[in-house]
């Protein structure tokens, strides 16, 4: 046997947010605002649509075309067609992967080489920089920040990109860069002028940019979600990451897909081909009648695309009236279903203050499984070894919950707020 087992693509990528939290709370049952999922039912039309798909013949039980169900890309090409301005070729442009993970490994894979930078805004959905490190490259970060000044940091929008650091972070060695927008955790909805800062560096350094859009139908109070690959000469350099378990509130059943120009997406497809080849057919059937009904509902108030954010607004609302109540500042998110809360007020107790070594948020949030029942995520994660002490004040809470579930979140932190204001 080689001497070496691990593979060193792996090293240092061992530890994983999710492992961790998932395994805590299957351990403690918990109140569940950690991980991002619904803990209710997907609309009646995309359950009726899965089920008439397991019903609908022999060829639904069996593979389906690998880089994805006719009808989906078929559907997908038309839906997206529509809101990105171009005519999307559902055979050469559209691949459908297991979730937007498989899209976003998949990206990675098909266009980084060993040494190739990939530029990660700061903070990011975790599984980011892993990815990068197995393809070969390596993450540069650029970090959002909290605007200079101006007191309390009370929405999403007021974290912005330095453009000099940004522009500095491309280098001859850059291949990609990766946004995320509605951002998870942050929330934050990229503006026209920030995605067009993000292009115009693209262009210049002959750069693809992944987009990682799959909250991109959740945005509230007026903000609007721009698809990067709209822009001006960013169609021909963009691949597109979207995800049915968010659009639809399925997060189980892992139907992802990454769009772009045939000129990338062969490359995609060259990847895909040597690692699942097939994604679940009856899922994709099913979410290819979610879309279709979309279409046609497209702007209206029947449409679920419209419903999804009216219905979390209020439990976005309800979230950020109760953490400001307990002192945990929110950051309020323009977009997304997540929301983030500083911590700065909160006084370790004796029993938290073991492993001093560790970062300041996964303390506070093993604590809070462990002694509360209340799951929350550290933000820290989403950031890479430079920067990840400047931002372990916040935690992330999920606001896509029954109401009931909120409720019960909302009465733990009370009692832990009153606890603190009586500590001697
Ligand atoms: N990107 C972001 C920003 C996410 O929050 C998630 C989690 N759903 C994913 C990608 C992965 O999505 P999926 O469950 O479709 O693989
Ligand atoms: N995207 C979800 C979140 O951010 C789930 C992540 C996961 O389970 N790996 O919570």
């Amino acid at each position: 046997m080689a001497a070496q087992l691990q593979a060193t693509r792996t090293h240092g990528i061992d530890k994983n947010v999710w492992t961790e939290l998932v395994q805590l709370v299957s351990q403690y049952q918990p109140v569940n605002l950690g991980q991002g999922f619904p803990d209710f039912a997907p609309p009646q039309f995309i359950q009726d649509a899965f089920c008439e798909a397991l019903k609908g013949g022999p060829m639904m039980h069996q593979y389906t075309r690998g880089f994805g169900h006719p009808r989906l890309v078929e559907s997908l090409a038309r839906f997206f067609s529509r809101v990105v301005g171009h005519q999307i070729d559902p055979w050469e442009e559209v691949l459908v992967t297991v979730g937007a993970y498989q899209a976003l490994f998949t990206a990675c894979h098909a266009l980084v080489n060993d040494g190739d930078e990939v530029v990660i805004i700061e903070p990011y959905f975790d599984c980011y920089q892993p990815m990068v490190q197995m393809a070969g490259g390596r993450a540069v970060f650029v970090p959002l920040r909290p605007k200079a000044g101006g007191g309390a940091v009370r929405s999403s929008g007021d974290w912005v990109l330095s453009a000099e650091e940004l522009s500095s972070s491309f280098t001859p060695r850059t291949k990609a860069i990766i946004i995320n927008t509605p951002n998870n955790p942050l929330g934050k909805v990229y503006k026209p002028e920030e995605l067009q800062l993000v292009a115009d560096l693209c262009v210049r350094h002959d750069v693809v940019c992944i987009s990682d859009e799959v909250y991109e139908w959740l945005t509230y109070d007026g903000a609007q979600h721009l698809k990067i690959a709209s822009l001006p000469g960013m169609w021909d350099r963009t691949i597109t990451i979207g995800s049915a378990g968010k659009t639809f509130s399925a997060t189980g059943w892992k139907v992802g897909w990454a769009i772009g120009p045939q000129r990338i997406m062969k490359h995609l497809r060259t990847i895909h081909q040597n690692v699942v080849f097939h994604c679940a057919t009856a899922a994709q059937e099913a979410v290819a009648r979610g879309f279709e009904r979309e279409l046609q509902l497209l702007g209206t108030p029947e449409s679920y695309f419209q419903q999804l954010p009216a219905m979390l607004h209020p439990k976005r609302q309800k979230l950020a009236s109760c953490l400001e109540g307990v002192g945990l500042q929110p950051v309020m998110p323009e977009g997304g279903f997540f929301m983030m809360a500083d911590i700065s007020s909160v006084e370790l107790e004796s029993s938290e203050q073991s492993a001093e070594d560790q970062p300041t948020d996964f303390r506070v949030v093993r604590w809070l499984i462990r002694e509360k029942g209340l799951a929350a995520i550290p933000v820290s994660a989403f950031y890479g070894p430079e920067h990840s002490k400047e931002f372990d004040k916040y935690i992330r809470f999920c606001f896509i919950k029954e109401d009931s579930t909120l409720d019960s979140a909302a009465d733990i932190l009370k009692r832990w707020s009153h606890e603190r204001s009586n500590r001697p």
